[in-house]
């Protein structure tokens, strides 16, 4: 039976309620860092735009909200999965580092980690280490996770792979990282 979209916009809704209730640290780490990873541009360093790919049904969230600018792009102007077939949602960031953080999306609610599938196909969370230019002071100084939001990350990643277009994009992404370093710091 196919889910319908109010469907998916509940089980959206839960899982942001349920990664409202953790944070990686106990302060606000965006106080290190003037918080880039809000800000960062990669073409254009530190500009007011930020662009997050959303995962299938994320989409629903953001059609009324004026601090989010949605927008969509081919499945074919962009390296994902064959299994993608239908468009693939972005949203930019209206007011970077402001926003409504009641709906930010999921790749930054579960940052600093990242899910990974290892060779031997397990599931685990490791470190965002080697994808962005700037430098988050939590990853440079080693400041420890909470226990909490490891948990809670784990279980809704796990949960989210269960849909298979996420499988196949948490799966190529791994694949890339594997070939690219053998180095990253599994949390998980
Ligand atoms: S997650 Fe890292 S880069 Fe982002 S605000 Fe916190 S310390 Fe800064
Ligand atoms: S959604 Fe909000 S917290 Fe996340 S990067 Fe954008 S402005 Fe920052």
């Amino acid at each position: 039976m196919e889910i319908t979209a109010s469907e998916m916009k509940k089980s959206i809704q839960k899982i942001y309620e349920r990664l409202d209730k953790v944070s990686p640290v106990d302060f606000d780490c965006g106080k290190l860092c003037g918080e880039v990873c809000c800000v960062y541009d990669e073409d254009n360093n530190n500009t007011e735009e930020l662009v997050l790919y959303l995962l299938p049904g994320e989409e629903l969230m953001y059609e009324d909200s004026p601090e989010f600018e949605l927008y969509y792009m081919d499945s074919s102007e962009i390296r994902y999965p064959h299994s993608w077939k239908d468009s693939i949602y972005l949203v930019k960031c209206v007011n970077p580092p402001r926003c409504d953080r009641s709906i930010r999306p999921i790749q930054c609610r579960t940052f600093p980690l990242v899910p990974h599938i290892s060779k031997d196909g397990e599931f685990h969370l490791i470190l965002d280490e080697t994808e962005f230019p700037y430098e988050c002071p939590i990853l440079r100084d080693h400041i420890r996770l909470n226990d909490d939001f490891i948990k809670v990350t784990y279980e809704v990643w796990k949960m989210l792979i269960r849909n298979p277009l996420v499988y196949d994009l948490v799966d190529m992404d791994s694949k890339d990282r594997e070939k690219r370093t053998s180095s990253y710091k599994t949390v998980i």
